[in-house]
């Protein structure tokens, strides 16, 4: 449904300041040599650390399962239309994303740091001055350029197979705010308390990246910020519409919480029409699936071949195919349904 809501992004989105209460490092961390490999997954346990990218998996098992990477990506290429507190915290606070970064890789033995951003030659030049010990990989200014996998075909230079993991090929990916995090615990002892996050609500040209506590709910950022929130008109969007969801006022700010927007309820109604073969969402599929087809077999209850279940284990449900359909087919949602018959 999200992705179907009409944003007018006119103002432009600011990642040059973070607002944030607490005190930033005055110097690099140098502790990195004292860090004990076999210790860390317990500490990153100890202080709550989940991948706040999104996904929310457990930070000590992805260690874990990459303890033999040679190279560790700092996935900075945020492509969610409208967010930008990846490239905020990459300027604002490089000192504990650089730490955390370096921590990681003594911990998987990665001998090479990769900072992988968007194509942007402004951002680009200042993250080159920011991060010089690592290396500067820019990818496209476009959705959804900063899913993993994608991240992985650009460095292996190849699809990977269907169900294969970064750590197959030696990749160790993490987001920017998870090394923040880290970077933030071995320099300062904070656990994970905090979370950057973009708040916007584009009709009134209200645009920040901000730092809040987890667990404050959106009601106290809307009267934090003075935010004119109507139920009636407006709804509220977790992370994004392309892979958020819609929450209430009274939900809070977790650790894997991206962004809020605050968006006028104007649905792009699409009446939907038959398909007419064209091949446009195949094309645009930024794996090379075949979303039609898919539906067509979740639709009919055909959902037991090895093709089908192949397939739709590798769809991560961007929604770019249904943003393409010329006939308003609600691919993306019927993906969703397919997601549970796995
Ligand atoms: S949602 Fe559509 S475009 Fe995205 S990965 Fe799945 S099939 Fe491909
Ligand atoms: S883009 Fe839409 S109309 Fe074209 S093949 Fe895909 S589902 Fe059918």
């Amino acid at each position: 449904m999200l992705r179907t809501i009409k944003i007018d992004w006119k103002i432009p989105a600011d990642f040059r300041t973070l607002e944030t209460p607490f005190p930033r490092p005055e110097r690099i961390y140098s502790g990195i040599d004292e860090i004990d490999p076999k210790t860390f997954p317990a500490f990153l346990d100890e202080i709550g650390l989940i991948g706040m990218g999104g996904g929310g998996f457990p930070a000590s098992e992805k260690l874990w399962a990459n303890r033999h990477s040679h190279t560790l990506v700092i996935n900075g290429v945020e492509c969610e239309p409208g967010s930008s507190i990846d490239k905020s915290v990459l300027l604002n606070d490089s000192l504990w994303v650089a730490a955390g970064a370096a921590a990681c890789a003594k911990v998987v033995g990665a001998t090479k740091v990769i900072l992988a951003v968007q194509h942007n030659p402004e951002f680009v030049a200042e993250v080159n001055k920011l991060y010089s010990e690592f290396e500067i990989l820019s990818f496209p200014d476009k959705y959804p350029a900063g899913a993993e996998k994608l991240i992985l075909k650009r460095l292996t230079g190849k699809c990977p197979p269907p169900g294969s993991r970064p750590y197959e090929f030696g990749f160790l990916i993490q987001n920017v705010v998870s090394l923040r995090a880290v970077g933030r615990a071995i320099v300062d002892g904070i656990p994970v308390v905090e979370r950057p996050l973009t708040l916007a609500m584009p009709s009134t040209g209200f645009y920040k990246n901000i730092i809040v506590p987890v667990g404050i709910s959106v009601s106290e950022l809307l009267d934090l910020y003075k935010l004119p929130y109507d139920s009636g008109i407006h709804l509220i969007s977790d992370s994004g519409i392309m892979m958020g969801k819609e929450i209430s006022k009274s939900s809070t700010i977790e650790k894997t919480t991206i962004s809020i927007f605050i968006l006028k309820r104007d649905v792009a109604f699409r009446e939907e029409r038959p398909c007419t073969r064209c091949g446009v969402c195949n094309t645009a599929c930024p794996l090379g699936l075949h979303p039609f087809t898919l539906t067509e077999k979740i639709r009919k209850g055909k959902t037991g071949g090895n093709a089908f279940k192949g397939q739709m284990s590798e769809c991560f449900l961007c929604g770019v195919c249904s943003a393409v359909c010329p006939s308003g087919i609600p691919l993306v949602q019927t993906l969703e349904k397919g997601k549970q018959c796995l």
